[in-house]
């Protein structure tokens, strides 16, 4: 006797879910999650479509902002990359509190310079199941790579143990088109889910003769450099069948900087504190201020950095952590506070 369709079936289920799957991406995906190492997000506009056509191409294709925002304290490197991959501000009982910015001293890790486990997005992905990789372009990032290896990272207690060791590859070289030769082999053979590249040529050209924002100077150019490496990273996503149409890229930085004083350490000063955040991928909104589509959970902060206490925040570069695992459909960072909710949305996407 052949089986009877229910009329209802027909009716209502079926077409929810063609809807359900229309608005999702197809699988997870992946996510590379970029850190511009000081980099001003004014300079793009100064740089033009011409000077930086993969920094516009991500505009034009993405959602983004000009106006995301550092920690409130600190606006120096190795606290605002400790903000991003733990999804916590700096100071406090609920911040991260890695303060210092140089290499680790030797037995020094996040967890025990705060005195309890600092998980960060990492550990729930790897727990989750998920390869993750770091790729960064100075020596103090050893110190995720001392935090989350196989003795110090947390027991995976999540489903089958994955063990102790949060970040499978880690690659640390100061010679960032090396840096990214490698990722882009990494990627055609063996991608990771969750990778994390750094890029420090803007701030050691920064540091070096300033952030001085005219066409030519030294920072100019490392910007030039750092598009130029990222239209290599696109164009490798793109010649993958694995990867193309299905990784996600999320770019930000630990800070701006000063035209005089070749620094970015004052907090307090706008062109410190004010960093770029741009996203890219299946869902992404294109051509989208990223404000414009979280009216529910952010506020565009003006010349502001605002304080972690006050309801509507920016878009900060602690958000990233928290994004990167909402992309992945993962659940947030044990004992994050910056997008603990998971609500920064990039249109169809997260
Ligand atoms: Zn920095």
């Amino acid at each position: 006797m052949p089986m009877k369709t229910n009329p209802l079936t027909i009716t209502y289920f079926i077409p929810l879910l063609a809807t359900l799957f229309a608005t999702l991406p197809a699988e997870a995906g992946r996510v590379i999650f970029i850190s511009v190492d000081g980099m001003r997000p004014d300079a793009v506009d100064v740089l033009g479509p011409e000077g930086a056509p993969t920094f516009h191409r991500l505009r034009r294709e993405g959602a983004f902002t000009s106006n995301a925002r550092t920690d409130k304290v600190y606006t120096i490197t190795l606290p605002n990359h400790t903000c991003m991959v733990t999804s916590r501000g700096v100071v406090g009982s609920e911040g991260h509190n890695w303060i210092s910015n140089g290499d680790p001293k030797l037995g020094q890790n996040l967890h025990r310079n705060r005195k309890s486990y600092v998980a960060s997005m990492f550990d729930v992905a790897h727990d989750n199941g998920f390869a993750t990789a770091l790729y960064a372009s100075k020596s103090k990032f050893s110190l995720y790579d001392l935090s989350f290896d196989a003795s110090m990272g947390a027991e995976d207690k999540t489903d089958e143990d994955n063990g102790r060791d949060k970040i499978d590859h880690v690659v640390i070289n100061e010679d960032t088109s090396a840096l990214m030769t490698s990722l882009l082999s990494d990627l055609a053979v063996k991608p990771a889910d969750l990778t994390m590249l750094h890029l420090r040529n803007c701030d050691s050209a920064g540091h070096a003769e300033g952030w001085i924002l005219a066409t030519g100077t030294p920072y100019m150019e490392a910007l030039r450099k750092v598009d130029g490496l990222l239209g290599q990273l696109i164009a490798g996503i793109e010649a993958s069948p694995t990867l193309k149409g299905d990784t996600w890229i999320v770019l930000t930085a630990d800070h701006g900087g000063l035209t005089a004083t070749k620094g970015h350490g004052e907090s307090k000063e706008h062109e410190n504190f004010s960093i770029p955040f741009y996203t890219w991928g299946p869902g992404v909104k294109a051509g989208t201020d990223l404000y414009s589509i979280n009216t529910s959970a952010r506020e565009d902060p003006g010349k502001e950095n605002p304080a972690y206490t006050q309801s509507y925040q920016p878009i900060r570069n602690g958000d990233a952590g928290n994004l990167c695992l909402s992309l992945l459909r993962l659940p947030p960072i044990p004992g994050s506070t910056i997008n603990s909710a998971q609500d920064l949305t990039l249109g169809d996407a997260p």
